[in-house]
């Protein structure tokens, strides 16, 4: 048995103050833009895009970590997903924003890591789709942590938020209901 808690709710990525780390659904240049990149970067302050400039540009796939400026959390962890249609194959390219994610988090000892659901916006990634692609990447990674013990999914609206849930459940990270 996993000794992770994995968990779906819905709200805000940048409000989850319980959490060591949350993840940006990043652009390339870690920039503040739409969404999710926007909604942190102004929680966060100027100082975030400006310790991000030079860790920039990521490449699809990779994730970087800094410090969270003016947010609750220690640690932001900025994800580049696929454009989906573009970047390809876009679901190993997706699987592997999670995996990044959750083991710069395990190197810097952190024991809990907040996701929106990377490339679902603008990034035109099905919802469907991404849920399952997600489920089985954290289900993947799951053995391997030792300090995070919480991942938490946060979705933005309450349909996305039952299609992660389903998807979840499925491949038996959270109880079905
Ligand atoms: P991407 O460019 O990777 O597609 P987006 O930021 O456009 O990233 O959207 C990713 C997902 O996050 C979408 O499902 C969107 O509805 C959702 N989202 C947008 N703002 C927030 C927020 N503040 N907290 C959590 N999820 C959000």
């Amino acid at each position: 048995m996993s000794q992770v808690t994995v968990e779906c709710v819905q709200g805000n990525i940048a409000d989850q103050p319980d959490m060591d780390a949350i993840v940006n659904a990043a652009n390339a240049q870690l920039m503040p833009g739409a969404g999710v990149a926007g909604a942190i970067h102004s929680a966060a302050g100027p100082g975030l895009a400006q310790e991000c400039r030079p860790l920039a540009p990521i490449r699809c796939g990779q994730a970087v970590i800094s410090s969270a400026h003016a947010l609750p959390n220690r640690h932001v962890i900025h994800c580049l997903g696929p454009v989906y249609g573009v970047d390809e194959p876009s679901d190993q390219l997706l699987a592997s924003c999670y995996r990044e994610a959750l083991m710069l988090a395990e190197q810097n000892s952190l024991s809990s890591v907040a996701f929106p659901a990377i490339s679902t916006g603008v990034f035109g990634y099905p919802l469907r789709e991404a849920a399952e692609v997600t489920a089985q990447a954290i289900a993947d990674t799951l053995p391997r942590l030792k300090s995070v013990k919480q991942v938490r999914l946060v979705l933005f609206r309450s349909g996305d938020y039952r299609t992660f849930r389903h998807a979840f459940s499925q491949a038996g990270l959270v109880p079905a209901g």
